[in-house]
This record gives structure tokens, sequence and C-alpha cells, in this order.
């Protein structure tokens, strides 16, 4: 069956074939990652992002890179096996500083995972030499039209450029786009999903957009709670074997741990402390308190009771 038409199906039967494709390929295992926001400095523009460069109403960070290492080094003393570092795209580091941080992280028996935006290749080199294992990169939609209304300045080529750069260097591979984004037909929805099948991306992220009331796109929807999760459970059936986080941002519109019924196995835990994290508005959140060892052994308790098994 064609993506256009798995699309027109309905989600729990989606989400039912997904589940057993999932216990069949990844199995029962649910992988958390800490997640830290390190800088929302952002030189880009997406319309939909609140940490787009226009957006004056931020206060703006960079987290020491010593911080970074101190967190990270508590999140793996509290059970995570990998930390993702997730930025602005910026120049706030220097990327030989970044990169023997990335080795001691990766000494210390972390799996580094980059979310950086669009580097260079040489940049994308150092960072994979010093021992850096997965990078994330969404392409946010795989409509050429749409892509460019939404980055003025940049196209999807180049965005695609860099995801194989990222996969030649060896990297595993993440990426992703965005549900709801205005505009958005079946036909973009199902070209999305084949551009992941393509790349044969490791990992996937699909997000639902949420309404930022500081940037172009204030006015729009948020993106629908059933189309995300019918692109997750298609990105399972489409694909396999690759790790599928829940979809944080679905946590603002409905239950997302439903998710690990319908494709999902991995899912993303925030160690950023609060006074970082309150400024990484991406989109508006609900702030809670940060406690990395509480917050593993509570989302630890969550997978246990929906009869997985935590990693
Ligand atoms: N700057 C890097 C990584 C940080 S942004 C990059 O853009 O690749 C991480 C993700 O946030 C983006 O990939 C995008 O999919 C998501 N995002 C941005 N604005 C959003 C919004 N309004 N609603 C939901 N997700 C959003
Ligand atoms: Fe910057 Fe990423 Fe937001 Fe775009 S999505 S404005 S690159 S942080």
């Amino acid at each position: 069956m064609d993506i256009e038409n798995l699309l027109m199906q309905d989600l729990n039967n989606l989400q039912e074939i997904a589940n057993l494709i999932r216990k069949g390929s990844v199995g029962d295992t649910v992988h958390i990652r800490a997640l830290m926001e390190i800088s929302n400095v952002c030189f880009r523009n997406c319309a939909y992002c609140g940490l787009r460069l226009q957006n004056a109403n931020l206060k703006r960070y960079t987290m020491p890179l010593a911080e970074i290492e101190k967190i990270a080094k508590q999140s793996f003393d509290c059970g995570y096996k990998t930390v993702v570092l997730q930025s602005g795209e910026n120049k706030e580091y220097d990327i030989e500083k970044l990169a023997n941080m990335v080795e001691r992280l990766t000494d210390y028996g972390l799996t580094v995972t980059l979310s950086l935006g669009e580097l260079s290749f040489d940049e994308l080199k150092t960072l994979k030499n010093a021992g850096a294992k997965r990078y994330l990169l969404k392409f946010e939609t795989a409509d050429e039209v749409l892509y460019k209304h939404l980055h003025r300045g940049h196209t999807l080529s180049q965005r695609l450029n860099c995801l194989s750069q990222i996969k030649n260097l060896g990297y595993e591979v993440g990426s992703g786009f965005l549900v709801g984004l205005p505009n958005e037909s079946v036909k973009s929805l199902a070209l999305n999903l084949q551009v992941l099948k393509d790349f044969e991306c490791d990992m996937v992220g699909i997000g639902a957009f949420i309404p930022h009331k500081d940037t172009p796109l204030s006015y729009c929807n948020s993106g629908s709670y059933e189309t995300t999760a019918k692109c997750v459970a298609i990105t399972r059936i489409i694909l396999p074997k690759s790790n599928i986080p829940i979809t944080t941002s679905l946590g603002e519109i409905g239950d997302k741990y439903s998710l690990f019924d319908g494709g999902a196995n991995v899912i993303m835990i925030n160690v950023t402390p609060r006074m970082y994290a309150k400024d990484y508005q991406i989109y508006p959140k609900q702030m809670q308190d940060v406690d990395i060892l509480k917050d593993r052994i509570n989302i630890e308790k969550i997978i246990l009771e929906r009869k997985r098994m935590p990693l």
C-alpha cells in the first residue's frame, strides 16, 4: 500500500500494526535519552520557531561547556546512556573545544547525540572524530516551495545535502518533520514520510507544530494529534528498525505516552537546568522543575507500567 493510502487509514488500525511491528523489530525496550538545551542563540529565522533571530522578546543564553559537561556526567550517573545536546544554529561554541568535551563525555561512557543545526562538513567531521555518534537534523517539510517560504534564504536541498554529509561521515542519522504547518496536504505528508524512508533514517522525530506568539505563524492552529500519531505509526511501518521518540510537543495537546503503543520506542527527558530551559521556548511549553534523578526514576516507572523495559 502506498503512503498516501496509509495516511487515509484509521488511526487505531495503524497503531495496532505499528505496535506489532515495533515488538518484532526493536522489541520492548524503551530508550531514555537526556536532552540538554545548551544554547537558545540562533541566526536563523524559521517562521514557526520561538528561537528565531528576529524574536527580540527572548533572553538569550549559552551554557558554559563546563556546566554542560557536569550535567551530562550527572545524567550518566543517574542512569542515562545517551545525552542529546541541542541548540539554535549559531557560532557560540568553538568547535575544537566542543569536540574535546564530546570526547570527554564519550570516554565517560556516554553516547553523544548532537542537534546543532546545519554545520559545515569540517565541523561535522571534527565532532564525529571526537566520538559523537548520532546527529539529529529535521528537514521539517519536504515540500520545496513550503520549505523556502518558511525558511527565507535557505533551501530544502541545502538541508538534505547536510543530511547526506551526516550520513556519509558515518553518523547515525536522525531526521523528521513537523505536522500541521500551514498549507500541509496528505500529499506533502506522504512526501515527508517517503524522504525519511529514502534516507533510511536511523532515528525519526515527528513533531506537532505548536504556534508561538512571537513568530509569523502565531495565527495558525496546532498540528493535529491524530495526524501526528498516524505519521509516527506509518514511520514504524515503513522503517521497522528505526528509533522513534514519542513526540514531546504532543504533551501540550494530548497524551504523548499513548504513542508507546503506536510505534514509538524512545523518550527524551529534559535535563536542562530550569534557569536556561525557561528560555528555550521553541514553542510555548509548560515548565517543570528539573531533578535529574527523580525525573529518571519517574519515567522508568511510567515505562514499566506500560509493560516495557526502560534502558
Ligand atoms: N536549531 C536546530 C535544533 C533545535 S530546533 C534545528 O533547527 O535543527 C529543534 C526542533 O524544534 C526543530 O527541528 C523543529 O522541528 C522544532 N520546532 C521549532 N519550532 C516548533 C514549533 N513551533 N512547534 C513544534 N516544534 C517546533
Ligand atoms: Fe533556529 Fe532551529 Fe528554531 Fe530554526 S528551528 S529558528 S534553526 S532553533
